[in-house]
């Protein structure tokens, strides 16, 4: 069995996607989620847990019910989430947040420290104008990306723990210029799929996989004791085609940025993807979708809110500097290049290449 880690593409039309989905959601909606139906669209893409013989209506309805709380912390596409209320409030004043947005902000806060903002939370205003993945995506005037970098500035959120009126509170955050904006599209499905592991370990779950959209969790051991396999996608192929293969002996988290995930192609021709440039390096432009070789980065590491932001981080890092950044953390990866497939001794020992 070999388990996807891509995202359904966004290269055809929502609508399309959605309609699939919106049948198979109503074959399995919570009332009335059977053991074997493990799907939902959430997070703006389709997320698939298998707890194989452990499965049961409430354990499914309790993992999806709790990445539906999730979403309403970290979504940057709805008005009504926590992180909304954040952005919102951007110039005015710090507003309290919930333990889960404080750690996953605190978190994003060092991978933009040790990134030199190459990875930023304060995204947002960048990730809007551009829309990719909307069905309003479009090339930006470089006034307008110009305007929206000077909003980009991870070092003006504000992040402050502890206690407000002698009441132990998780914290503050506050984004101290008008307009600037949080999006977490490259950290927290990693910290859900996290969130949702410790919900398996706390029912005594031997093995599951969650697949939140390409961000895997392997978890316990197959039953066969033989290695899970991950595809890993080939990133000039059509969906569901694999340039190799992950075997992965215990669990661990799996999760690929790539150039592939979300695109559109301009008036000119020209592909821009979504994993956005924003240091000074001299390759791509600042503000532009990342133009380094890389095509796309698949992080190994036992958190997977660190592997999410890891392949991100990595991909516009690009070989040598990614590479340094994943060791330090203590994760393994794997990159797909125009040239070449390369990785950390880890990665490449567990990898093998089944199409080239
Ligand atoms: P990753 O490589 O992990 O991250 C790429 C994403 O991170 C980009 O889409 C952008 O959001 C951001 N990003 C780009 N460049 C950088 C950078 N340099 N530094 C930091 N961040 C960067 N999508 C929808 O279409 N509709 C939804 O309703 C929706 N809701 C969501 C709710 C939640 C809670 C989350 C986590 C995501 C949601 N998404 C939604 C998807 C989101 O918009 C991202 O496209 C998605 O998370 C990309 O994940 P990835 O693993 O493909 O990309
Ligand atoms: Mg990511």
């Amino acid at each position: 069995m070999i388990i996807e880690i891509i995202v359904i593409r966004k290269c055809f039309s929502i609508a399309v996607l959605y309609s699939i989905l919106l049948m198979f959601l109503a074959a399995c909606s919570p009332k009335n989620r059977s053991i074997d139906a493990q799907g939902e669209f959430v997070m703006g893409t389709y997320c698939r847990i298998d707890l194989f013989e452990d499965g049961s209506p409430a354990l499914y309805n309790k993992l999806f019910t709790r990445l539906e709380e999730l979403e309403k912390i970290f979504s940057a596409n709805r008005d009504d989430s926590e992180l909304a209320g954040v952005n919102r409030n951007a110039g005015i004043e710090a507003v309290e947040i919930s333990a889960e947005l404080f750690t996953v902000l605190e978190r994003a806060l060092y991978f933009a420290e040790a990134t030199d903002g190459a990875f930023d939370p304060t995204i947002g205003p960048l990730v809007k104008l551009w829309g990719i993945g909307t069905e309003y995506a479009r090339i930006p005037p470089d006034m307008e990306i110009a305007a929206a970098l000077a909003l980009v500035n991870w070092k003006e959120l504000e992040l402050t723990a502890g206690i407000k009126e002698d009441l132990p509170i998780a914290g503050t955050a506050f984004l101290k210029k008008k307009g600037m904006a949080l999006d977490l599209g490259a950290i927290a499905k990693g910290y859900a799929a996290d969130d949702l592991v410790s919900i398996l370990k706390e029912a005594g779950i031997k093995r599951a996989v969650i697949n939140l959209g390409g961000n895997v969790y392997v978890w316990g051991k197959k039953d066969n004791g033989k290695p899970w396999n991950v595809g890993v996608q080939d990133p000039a192929a059509e969906r569901g085609n694999y340039l190799g293969i992950l075997e992965l002996e215990r669990s661990i988290s799996v999760v690929s940025s790539g150039m592939y995930e979300r695109f559109f192609t301009g008036d000119d021709g020209k592909h821009y993807h979504h994993i956005l440039e924003l240091t000074e390096n001299g390759r791509g432009k600042r503000g532009y979708p990342a133009e380094n070789g890389i095509l796309s980065a698949t992080v190994i590491a036992v958190s997977s809110m660190d592997a999410d932001a890891l392949s991100t981080s990595c991909f516009v890092l690009g070989y040598s500097r990614g590479m340094a950044l994943a060791l330090a953390n203590g994760a393994e990866i794997v990159y797909i290049e125009e040239k070449e497939i390369r990785g950390s001794p880890g990665a490449m020992s567990i990898f093998t290449l089944t199409s080239h």
